[in-house]
């Protein structure tokens, strides 16, 4: 059996996973709140945590999973979107969801065993909070109902920071009817034109950290093996999560380990409206940068690293995956992928370590295709960039490899008679060619070397054939 190790936020160690049901693996990530396009950021989780479900896929068996993943769709963000555009709330979810998953499957991350939305989840939250009430965790007031701070002696454990700490550090929003400014919205009430739901403390609607409480209890049961999200998701949403789901629960654990991925950069500069440099996955996509690409960088960083998103990484992620692309064509992958690359993700989730174990494969593209699959690479569902340029060339039944060699002994028969002659004129006109096509011409003493890049133009090439 693999040993997988990860690292754990809450004891801020590294240690064997140990499923509470290696029968059942459970693992709950925090999704996206749907009133908008996901950008670069949001989609470095959903890549990390695929390669993780596919790791342990692997190790307890494919049925022996559980991958859920919610939808937060009750926000106020989704209010003020409804509110400027005039269009009903859930023609924006829904609209929303339909983007979030097509830029997603563009990445080639697989769906969750289960999304929920937390819009189908309120009863079971209504029950949590009122189990809160009724333990003493929680106040009603107002219309509102609030989580107490106080009473829950572990709150501030998994960011590691006093609740004194955190008030001075954190922007709290302090309303009157607060006994503490750290309390916490578990309920708050709706006027007539906001979304809401007859509660026992009125029409109202849920705070946003009760639904992933009350939907990982619901999906997971009240221990479970792993809690991902973002970093930034650590205060004040995980924290509130635990508070929540230990004091409904006492005799649970809630999650027993807690993976958080660091924050992404462009260019070295944080990523924010204001600077210009924000994009979504979308943007990326419809500027030809490939799905695959953009798994291939946010995957080449390990995720408890700052992740930094360059143009020239993505280039470099191109020509690698085109130059692979071109080796395992017609190739038929082995049955399992290198024993390294397994090694690397048991190991924290080396990412990194994995793909450049991917480097030393290209002697063996049986090896090189089933280890790149594995981490979601060179499948057939991603390739749609490559197989567009070799579809000329294949409906000349020649592969883009045999026109490569055809053309590099063509250059070569030439450039021996240019020699001869010292006319060079043909020898320049057939590298010009090749250039226009997107073919590298290298000449040396030795040889002609002709490299097709990423950007080859197969119908060009095709007509110097
Ligand atoms: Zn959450």
């Amino acid at each position: 059996m693999v040993d997988i190790r990860l690292t754990n936020t809450k004891t801020r160690t590294k240690h064997s996973l140990v499923p509470i049901d290696p029968q059942n693996v459970r693992l709950y990530l925090c999704g996206p709140t749907v009133y908008d396009r996901a950008h670069l950021g949001n989609a470095r989780p959903v890549v990390v945590i695929d390669v993780l479900v596919q790791l342990l896929r692997h190790v307890y068996g494919a049925d022996h999973v559980t991958y859920v993943r919610n939808f937060t769709d009750v926000d106020d963000k989704i209010n003020a979107r409804a509110a400027e555009t005039g269009r009903p709330i859930r023609d924006i979810t829904d609209e929303t969801i339909g983007w979030y998953h097509a830029d997603m499957d563009a990445l080639g991350a697989a769906r969750p065993d289960h999304e929920p939305r937390a819009t189908d989840y309120i009863p079971q939250m209504i029950t949590m909070i009122e189990n809160l009430i009724d333990s003493g965790h929680a106040y009603a007031v107002e219309g509102h109902v609030l989580f107490e701070v106080r009473s829950f002696a572990d709150y501030g454990k998994l960011s590691g920071r006093s609740v004194d700490d955190m008030i001075a550090g954190a922007r709290v929003e302090v309303a009157p009817f607060k006994r503490d400014p750290m309390d916490f919205v578990l309920w708050k009430p709706s006027s007539g034109d906001q979304p809401g739901w007859d509660s026992p403390w009125g029409y109202g609607r849920p705070g946003w950290h009760i639904e992933c409480s009350a939907m990982s209890e619901e999906l997971l049961g009240t221990s479970f093996d792993i809690h991902a999200g973002g970093i930034d998701l650590q205060f004040p949403h995980h924290e509130n999560e635990i508070a929540q789901s230990c004091c409904a629960h006492p005799q649970g654990e809630f999650a027993r380990v807690w993976l958080h991925n660091e924050m992404l950069q462009v260019e070295g500069k944080k990523m924010s409206k204001s600077l210009g440099n924000f994009f979504t996955v979308r943007d990326l996509l419809d500027k030809r940068v490939p799905g695959e690409v953009i798994r291939f960088v946010l995957l080449s960083t390990h995720y408890r690293k700052p992740m930094d998103w360059t143009a020239e990484k993505a280039q470099t992620a191109e020509d690698t995956l085109w130059e692979w692309r071109v080796l395992t064509k017609d190739v038929e992958p082995a049955a399992e992928p290198d024993p390294r690359v397994i090694e690397a993700l048991a190991d924290d989730l080396n990412t990194a370590g994995a793909i450049s174990v991917l480097y030393t494969l290209k002697d063996d593209p049986a090896k090189l295709l089933a280890s790149a699959r594995f981490l979601g690479l060179l499948r057939p569902e991603l390739g749609d960039w490559v197989a567009r340029d070799l579809a000329v060339i294949d409906s000349m039944a020649i592969s883009v490899k045999d026109g490569i060699a055809t053309l590099t002994q063509k250059m070569t028969d030439l450039r021996e008679k240019a020699m001869e002659s010292k006319d060079f004129s043909t020898v320049d006109s057939l590298k010009a060619a090749l250039t226009e096509a997107g073919v590298e011409v290298r000449m040396s003493k030795t040889g002609v070397e002709l490299i097709a890049g990423p950007r080859l133009d197969a119908a060009k090439l095709g007509a110097l054939l």
